[in-house]
């Protein structure tokens, strides 16, 4: 059976040339990068080497990237460390209800220590207002804001230059600015100069690089208490050895995705709107959520659809046997029975929050995947009703 993987927002298969380099350095590189011998030299030089190209691709400096071994890790480092450190804890965190559970985990956990966290709701289309972010951070004087770049579930893309902007015109007491930009990386243009970001977490493996990985950037100059605590490796923020190679290979990743990023954007928009209009013309009773279809608000590879009341379980359970991976709302829940919510944060009943089909296209995903995907859809939505 020709299988069809339209779950690139869970994770992606990792690239040739980002495997070449992992096999590559794994062969090379035996010393530890904080040793001053010869064989430690030569991964520190790599490691430097991976850094100076991240940094680049992500357009900031060296010494404001730091490797993590996950997306969710860099989020934890960026909230736990920065408030009671550069963001006075007693003045809380701002965030939104949509975010994905990494950051409402460190939300979770800043409020047990007594930090205050508020929350600002999205719209239908899971979008924040800038104007309530704007003005709840006045009003609450938040001390950091967290409003992720683009939402894993429906694909919403979140207004972050405007918040960047107005934050920047609350003058001396402006709060620090963090982004869970996980789904931007490979996917929208990622611009941390223009969201005036302090702060932002990526993840290798969302874009044809290895699992383990993760990336923060931090702003020259900003403090963050570390969470884990020992040698001083990444400048004292994250103790542990590096994985040099897997480091190198994410770094390899990133270039690649934003050196290739229009091509992809232009790829998936175009068979995501191929995917919609077809799914959409031939079965009644489906609705898109998010943002509309054309509009720049959404990530050009996300569709999150709803069925009628089909259950998204039971639905991805039977694609699956049919030959179509896909997800339920986001992977890290689809195990559990708890409906999205980020669905429900959008206004949606439980049912609804229960019922969405996440299916999310990479770079290799082709023409005939997405008919083959349309033909598995048809089939197993026409079995459940
Ligand atoms: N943030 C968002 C928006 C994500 O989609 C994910 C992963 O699904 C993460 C954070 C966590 O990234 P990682 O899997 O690298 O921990």
């Amino acid at each position: 059976m020709r299988r069809v993987y339209l779950d690139h927002n869970a994770t992606t298969r990792m690239r040739e040339e980002v495997r070449a380099e992992l096999l590559g350095k794994l062969d090379e590189l035996g010393g530890n990068p904080s040793s001053v011998h010869r064989a430690g030299r030569r991964a520190r030089a790599h490691l430097d080497d991976a850094r100076a190209r991240t940094a680049s691709a992500l357009g900031v400096r060296e010494d404001e990237v730091f490797f993590t071994s996950s997306g969710t890790e860099s989020v934890n480092l960026a909230l736990l460390g920065a408030c009671g450190k550069s963001a006075p804890a007693e003045a809380g965190l701002l965030t939104s209800t949509a975010e994905h559970s990494c950051v409402l985990g460190a939300a979770e956990s800043l409020a047990v220590q007594g930090t205050p966290v508020h929350r600002v709701g999205v719209d239908e289309r899971c979008r924040v207002d800038p104007t309530e972010v704007l003005e709840t951070a006045a009003r609450v004087g938040a001390g950091l804001v967290s409003i992720m770049t683009a939402n894993n579930e429906v694909g919403t893309v979140q207004p972050l230059a405007a918040i960047g902007a107005g934050l920047d015109s609350q003058g001396r007491e402006r709060p620090l600015l963090h982004t869970d930009a996980v789904q931007a990386l490979g996917r929208i243009p990622v611009r941390i100069d223009e969201w005036r970001a302090d702060l932002a977490s990526f993840s290798a493996h969302k874009l044809g690089g290895p699992l383990g990985v993760g990336i923060l950037f931090k702003r020259r100059g900003l403090q963050l208490a570390p969470l884990v605590h020992g040698g001083g490796q990444e400048a004292g923020l994250r103790a542990g050895t590096e994985n040099v190679p897997a480091i190198c290979a994410a770094a390899v990743a990133i270039e690649l995705a934003v050196r290739e990023l229009p091509v992809a954007i232009e790829k998936t928009r175009d068979l995501s709107l191929r995917l919609w209009h077809e799914i959409a013309d031939t079965l009644p009773d489906v609705e898109l959520l998010g943002p509309p279809i054309e509009s720049e608000h959404r990530l050009p590879n996300t569709l999150d659809i709803l069925f009628g009341g089909i259950d998204g379980r039971m639905l991805v359970a039977r694609l699956d046997l049919e030959g179509l991976e896909a997800s339920a709302g986001s992977a890290c829940s689809s195990g559990s029975l708890e409906p999205s919510h980020v669905l429900l944060a959008m206004g949606r009943s439980a049912q609804s929050a229960r019922s969405g089909l996440r299916l999310s296209l990479g770079r290799e995903t082709s023409r005939e995947d997405i008919h083959t995907a349309v033909e598995i859809v048809k089939r197993a939505v026409t079995a459940l009703r």
